[in-house]
């Protein structure tokens, strides 16, 4: 079911604007968008856009024949904010996705999904260590 709130973050990924959520009650950072805070229960959380930063804390390869699309990775991301969220690095093999990596954070368009923006990292490294609000609005420049 998807809730308001979850609508609102879809919305703002679909412009290329990755978001969580901050509680003003504890200070702690939630992922994924929910009414209230799990740490504390209140529910004053307020929208703000990560630092984009993280650590590969675990890495899957899911098998895939070339004519699907070859294999990718699930990993599960520890963002520097303090929150995990499920994702995939991209633009390296999904066998070379280290735990403990540093990654970073961009919005990709889902072509496969109607545009929907989906949240993808990138190894941290030369190009790829752009801020995620750069890359954001270079989405969105392509987009418009
Ligand atoms: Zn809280």
């Amino acid at each position: 079911m998807s809730t308001g709130i979850q609508s609102h973050h879809q919305a703002a990924l679909d412009q290329g604007n990755f978001l969580i959520q901050h509680c003003s009650a504890c200070s702690k950072h939630v992922y994924f968008p929910r009414e209230s805070c799990p740490h504390c229960g209140a529910a004053d959380l307020a929208w703000v856009t990560p630092s984009g930063h993280g650590t590969v804390y675990s890495v899957t390869t899911v098998r895939r024949k070339p004519d699907a699309g070859g294999d990718y990775n699930v990993s599960l991301i520890d963002l520097d904010e303090g929150v995990r969220l499920m994702s995939r690095v991209v633009d390296v093999s999904p066998d070379a996705v280290r735990i403990g990596q540093r990654v970073t954070a961009s919005v990709q368009m889902n072509e496969g999904n109607e545009g929907k923006g989906l949240i993808v990292f990138h190894q941290q490294s030369g190009k790829a260590t752009a801020a995620i609000n750069s890359e954001a609005a270079e989405t969105k420049k392509e987009a418009a």
